[in-house]
């Protein structure tokens, strides 16, 4: 099963494409987590990608093509993968499907969470994480037990830079103008899998397991 997760920033794509990706027992690939790697080790990649993620725009299409390219043809493919953070554009979404179509693939589901714009930013605005073993938190509902440090270990927690407010509206007008373009383009595919984003999390799980098994 090869599965696309689709939503704006802080719309928990993440979290649950790592759940779902556990339950059924398929390769997680997130662009998101790729790049920041790069950045970390300043690799090519990341020293190109640097400037465009800390202003929230997107990676250039040939960049990122390249590297979910490699990550697809050189890496375990499992029972298939979850591509989360990917495609972002539309050329993205076309180079996806070309390049399953030459592995004698294809996309199973394209899954949708919806959240408002409003839920986005205060989502956004909240978001701390432990830099040692990436737990998330959430400010007010998911506080740790114990202010600013991390529940597992103790470690002091960060906010990414990108969650800053300014960045956040770019990234959010980003994803309207450049990413919600390929929501039509699965559905005229009829793979779109809308999922409510704002209820609990246990209840989002739920509703994407159901929604991709259809
Ligand atoms: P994320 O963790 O998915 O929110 O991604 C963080 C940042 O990485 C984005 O704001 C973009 O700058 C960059 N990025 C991640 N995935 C892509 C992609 N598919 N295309 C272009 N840029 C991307």
């Amino acid at each position: 099963m090869n599965l696309v997760f689709l939503g704006p920033p802080g719309s928990g794509k993440g979290t649950q494409a790592l759940r779902v990706a556990k339950e059924l027992n398929l390769i997680h690939i997130s662009t998101g987590d790729l790049l920041r790697e790069a950045v970390k080790n300043q690799t090519e990649l990341g020293q190109q990608a640097e400037e465009f993620m800390k202003s929230g725009n997107l990676v250039p299409d040939e960049l990122i093509v390249k590297l979910i390219e490699e990550k697809i043809s050189n890496g375990d493919k499992g029972n298939g993968i979850i591509l989360d953070g990917f495609p972002r554009t539309i050329p993205q979404a076309e180079s996806l499907k070309k390049m399953f179509e030459q592995n004698q693939e294809h996309l199973d589901s394209a899954v949708l969470l919806e959240v408002s714009d409003d839920e986005v930013v205060k989502r956004l605005l909240g978001r701390w994480y432990c830099p040692k073993c990436n737990a998330g938190y959430n400010y007010p509902s998911n506080r740790p037990q114990q202010e600013g440090l991390c529940d597992n270990d103790g470690q002091e927690l960060l906010r990414r830079p990108d969650d800053e407010e300014a960045v956040v509206k770019n990234r959010l007008d980003v994803y309207k103008k450049q990413t919600q373009p390929i929501e039509e383009f699965y559905r005229q595919e009829s793979i779109l899998r809308e999922i409510k984003g704002e209820q609990q999390p246990d209840t989002v799980f739920q509703d994407i397991l159901a929604a991709v098994k259809d």
